[in-house]
C-alpha cells in the first residue's frame, strides 16, 4: 500500500517502495508534451518527482497538469522510489519518485513577491555569478522580511530556527544541559587558543544552573513602570491604567529571590522601544534571565580566571588613544574597539568585562551581562533616585528588600544576539522569526 513518507526519508533503500509524499512545488520542467519534472521540497530537503505518460498510469493530461502547477503550491504525490543510474546532485535526495497521482491540496498565486531560489542564494554566490558576467536576482532584507512566510522557505533561514531551537529549548530538567550547549557551541566555534578561559565559562555557568533547585517562573510582561532607569518603553492601555510592556524581567526575579525561591530562571518575551535602528537590536527578543542567591561575592571565582579585567580594559583603550571613564560603563563603540583590540593582543573574540558587573562580549558585542545586585533598600533607593528614577513608582520592588533580602545575583542573555554572533550572521533581523524593530510592526 501507499505509505505516507518525508522527503527527507526518501533513500536508496525504499527502492520500488510505493510512497505518499507532501511538499511545495520548488521547480518545475516540463520536457516535451510527455514529461515533466517536479523538484518538491519540505523542511528544506528536495526530492526529484517525475511525472512521466505511461500506459494505463499516468495520461499526458496528468503531465500537462503537474507541468502547469504555479511554483510553492502543496502538492501530494504518490509515486514510486526509483534510483537512478546516476545519483542526483541538484536536491537533497538522490532517489527520484516516478509519479503515479498528483493532488493540488493548496495552489499558490502565480506571481510570487520573490524567487525563493533567489533568495537562497548567499551573496557569495550572488558576486561570484556577478564576476562570471551573469545577471542574478538578489532580493533584499526588506522584501523578505514583508514577506516572511516566504523567506523563510529558504535553507538558511530553515537551519537559523534550528539552531535557535536546539540553543533555546528549555525544560526544567535539562536546563543546564541546554545552556551547557549552548555555550559549549559558542566555546567549540570561537575557538581560540586559550580555550579553557571559555571552558571555565561554561563551567561557571553550568555551576550556576545545573545545580539542583533552579525553578522556571513567569514573571508579569505588562508592568506599571519602567523596569529600567531613563530607558524606553513601550507603553500600553491597562483598562484606563497607563502600563508599559516589560523591558527586563529582573525586579520580578529579584523579587522572587526575596520571596525565597533562592534560584531562579526566565526565558520569555523582552520588549524595549529600541530608538535607534541597529543591526543587533530587535525591539522584542528573547531573553533568558537568571537571578540566585549567591553566599559569597561570586566575582571570586571569576577574578581567578579572567584574562581581562575592566581596569586593563580601559587601560589597552587609553594605549590605543581612546580615554574612557574609568569607573563608568563603555559605550558601544569603544566596547568595539576593545573587542578589537583583544582579537589583535589575544587572538580572542571573546572578552570579559567586570565593572563593578560583568559582560561578556563578542568582537566587542554584548552576549550577556550581569551582576551582584543591591539588596540594601536604602542603598537601594539612593542609586535609584541617582539615576533619576521615581522611587514611588518602583515601590513594591523596592520594599522586598525590606523584610529580609539575601545577597543575590544574576544575568541576561539575549537569545537572538547569541544566535547572530553564533551564525556570524551581519544582522539579528535573522535570527528572528518575524522580527520586530523600530520600523517594523509586521508580518
Ligand atoms: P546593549 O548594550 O547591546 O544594548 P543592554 O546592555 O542594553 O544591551 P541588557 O539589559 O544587559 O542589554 O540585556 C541582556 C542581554 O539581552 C544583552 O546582553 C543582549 O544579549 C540582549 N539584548 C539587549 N537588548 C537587546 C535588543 N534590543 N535586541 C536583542 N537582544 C538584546
Ligand atoms: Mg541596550
Ligand atoms: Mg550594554
Ligand atoms: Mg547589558
Amino acid at each position: 500500500g501507499w505509505r505516507w513518507t518525508e522527503v527527507e526519508s526518501l533513500v536508496e533503500e525504499l527502492k520500488g517502495e510505493e510512497v505518499l509524499i507532501r511538499g511545495w512545488v520548488q521547480t518545475i520542467r516540463a520536457v516535451g508534451k510527455n514529461t515533466a519534472f517536479l523538484v518538491l521540497r519540505s523542511l528544506g530537503y528536495t526530492v526529484q518527482c517525475v511525472v512521466a505518460v505511461a500506459p494505463e498510469l499516468v495520461s499526458r493530461q496528468m503531465v500537462k497538469f503537474a507541468a502547469g502547477l504555479n511554483k510553492e503550491s502543496v502538492v501530494d504525490v504518490q509515486g514510486v522510489v526509483t534510483v537512478p543510474f546516476l545519483p542526483i546532485k541538484s536536491t537533497t535526495q538522490e532517489v527520484e519518485v516516478q509519479v503515479r497521482k498528483i493532488f493540488c491540496i493548496s495552489k499558490a498565486v502565480p506571481n510570487l513577491p520573490f524567487n525563493i531560489e533567489d533568495a537562497a542564494r548567499s551573496e557569495k554566490e550572488i558576486k561570484e555569478a556577478k564576476l562570471a558576467g551573469e545577471t542574478l536576482v538578489s532580493v533584499g532584507q526588506d522584501i523578505r522580511l514583508n514577506n516572511r512566510v516566504l523567506d523563510l522557505r529558504t535553507p538558511a533561514n530553515l537551519r537559523i530556527s534550528d539552531i535557535k531551537s536546539q540553543i533555546s529549548i528549555v525544560r526544567d530538567y535539562d536546563f543546564g544541559l541546554t545552556i551547557h550547549r549552548a555555550f559549549a557551541i559558542i566555546a567549540i566555534s570561537w575557538s581560540f587558543p586559550t580555550k579553557a578561559f571559555h571552558f571555565d565559562w561554561i563551567e561557571m555557568l553550568v555551576l550556576f544552573l545545573s545545580s539542583e533547585g533552579f525553578v522556571m517562573i513567569h514573571t508579569p510582561k505588562i508592568i506599571a513602570s519602567s523596569s529600567e532607569g531613563g530607558s524606553t518603553v513601550f507603553e500600553v492601555n491597562y483598562l484606563g491604567q497607563r502600563a508599559c510592556l516589560a523591558q527586563s524581567p529582573q525586579l520580578h526575579t529579584q523579587m522572587t529571590i526575596c520571596a525565597g525561591l533562592r534560584r531562579v530562571f526566565e526565558s520569555g518575551a523582552v520588549c524595549r522601544a529600541e530608538d535607534s535602528y541597529t543591526r543587533r537590536h530587535l525591539c522584542q527578543f528573547a531573553g533568558l534571565d537568571v537571578e540566585m542567591e549567591i553566599k559569597e561575592h561570586y566575582f571570586e571565582y571569576l577574578r581567578k580566571t579572567l584574562k581581562l579585567t575592566f581596569q586593563e580594559g580601559v587601560q589597552m583603550l587609553k594605549e590605543a588613544g581612546i580615554e574612557v571613564d574609568p569607573l563608568g560603563d563603555l559605550n558601544t563603540e569603544s566596547e568595539r574597539k576593545l573587542g578589537q583590540l583583544v582579537l589583535e593582543k589575544f587572538s580572542s573574540t571573546i572578552v570579559v568585562k567586570l565593572v563593578p558587573d560583568f559582560v561578556l562580549l563578542d568582537l566587542g558585542e554584548e552576549i550577556i551581562s550581569g551582576g551582584q545586585r543591591i539588596h540594601d533598600p536604602d542603598f537601594l533607593t539612593a542609586r535609584a533616585e541617582a539615576s533619576g528614577i521615581d522611587v514611588k513608582k518602583i515601590s513594591a520592588y523596592i520594599d522586598a528588600f525590606r523584610y529580609g533580602a539575601p545577597p543575590h545575583g544574576g544575568f541576561g542573555a539575549g537569545l537572538e544576539r547569541l544566535v547572530m554572533l553564533f551564525c556570524a550572521l551581519n544582522n539579528i533581523r535573522k535570527t528572528s522569526l518575524y522580527p520586530r524593530d523600530p520600523r517594523r510592526l509586521v508580518p
